[in-house]
């Protein structure tokens, strides 16, 4: 059996933003989870605390070598009250992968699921109600001990921070503008891609910034060897509908295993969709836009659901999706799945777990 979780509350409670003012990850709650870790004990002193700072050592090996995990799950809360997690084990296994693949040591499964649930259920009331927000989890893991040789740390810390959370795009379903980029790379075969960890995203930043300040939205990512093949949008994966096939790069190791992208596969595969996970190189794009047969495009994320693309531009091409709106698929699987998390519509895979 697990160690007891400790619970600590805070004395003074934060005031909560008005959810009408809720952006993405700007306001974090009353409390958070933490772990720790240390060779001889393993994992050890599962805790929930007032949310606050860590001291940290100036050398502690996170803060030179990156060596960490995140995960990214939400809770929702239904008009009933009820709130739910979005398919919480699917987080829990994908953290674990994660956590391998950075000689992170492993955690267990069930303790990991208990510190979500628990500390949501601590600051149960920080969960907004209005449809479009939620209360987004933030597990992360960190390489604690201070020690500058390179190898995998002996101490580490598990940490589990809430956020509410309104719309990820200020500009809400409305379509976007995604660069493809030819010239950078974010991740290669056999590196870190399918992994959820901080040196992916500073891998991304600059491309990112550089496509913004043109007035894209984000980036679409091509393989990083041949430039070719699509990859990720931005922080998502990505789907494409051409002719009447929904197409999406096959989990080969360079993207994340996104749960949305798994969730929408599972809905339009019962829907009767023809779906296909494989290659698709950017000039298939290209020239289905060109013939016609480019009827959607989108990108699944726990962040933004389904995210439409309306334009993507590449080597000097603007190539329109959809007259630049939301298609009716990428509507459907967005309804379909703010249904089920709000507790509005049958779950019959049981993705929601009620805390
Ligand atoms: C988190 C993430 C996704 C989306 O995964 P979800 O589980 O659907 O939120 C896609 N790509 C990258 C690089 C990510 O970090």
């Amino acid at each position: 059996m697990s160690e007891p979780i400790r619970i600590t509350r805070a004395t003074h409670k934060k005031e909560k933003p008005k959810d009408k003012d809720l952006s993405f990850g700007t306001v974090f709650t009353d409390h958070m989870f933490v772990m720790d870790f240390e060779e001889e004990k393993g994992w050890y002193d599962p805790r929930v605390e007032p949310y606050g700072a860590f001291p940290l050592d100036p050398a502690t090996a996170v803060l030179h070598y990156g060596q960490s995990l995140f995960e990214g799950l939400k809770a929702f809360r239904g008009k009933d009250g009820t709130i739910r997690l979005f398919r919480p084990q699917k987080h829990v296994e994908r953290l674990n992968r994660t956590a391998h693949r950075m000689s992170i040591p492993a955690l267990d499964p069930e303790v990991v699921f208990k510190s979500w649930t628990t500390v949501v259920d601590v600051d149960r009331a920080w969960v907004p109600a209005s449809v479009g927000t939620s209360l987004y989890i933030r597990p992360t893991v960190i390489a604690s001990e201070p020690f500058l040789g390179v190898r995998p740390a002996k101490r580490y810390l598990y940490y589990v921070i809430l956020s509410p959370v309104g719309p990820y795009y200020p500009e809400g379903l409305a379509p976007t503008k995604i660069k493809v980029i030819d010239n950078y790379v974010r991740a290669v075969a056999g590196g870190l891609g399918e992994a959820k960890t901080a040196a992916n995203y500073a891998a991304s930043l600059y491309a990112a910034e550089e496509a913004k300040h043109e007035g894209f939205t984000q980036v679409l990512w091509l393989d990083g060897v041949q430039h070719k093949y699509i990859e990720e949008v931005g922080t998502s994966n990505i789907m494409l509908r051409i002719g009447d096939e929904v197409i999406t790069p096959p989990l080969s190791g360079t993207i994340l295993a996104g749960v949305t992208r798994d969730t929408a596969l599972t809905l339009m595969r019962g829907w009767g969709v023809r779906v296909a996970e494989r290659p698709i190189t950017i000039d298939e794009a290209v020239a289905a836009a060109e013939n016609g047969t480019l009827r959607e495009v989108w990108a699944t994320g726990t962040a933004a659901v389904i995210s439409p693309v309306g334009e993507l531009a590449y080597k000097g091409r603007r190539l329109v999706v959809n007259q630049g709106r939301i298609g009716e698929l990428a509507q459907k699987l967005y309804d379909t799945i703010v249904a089920i998390q709000y507790g509005e519509a049958p779950d019959p895979h049981r993705w929601t777990v009620a805390v």
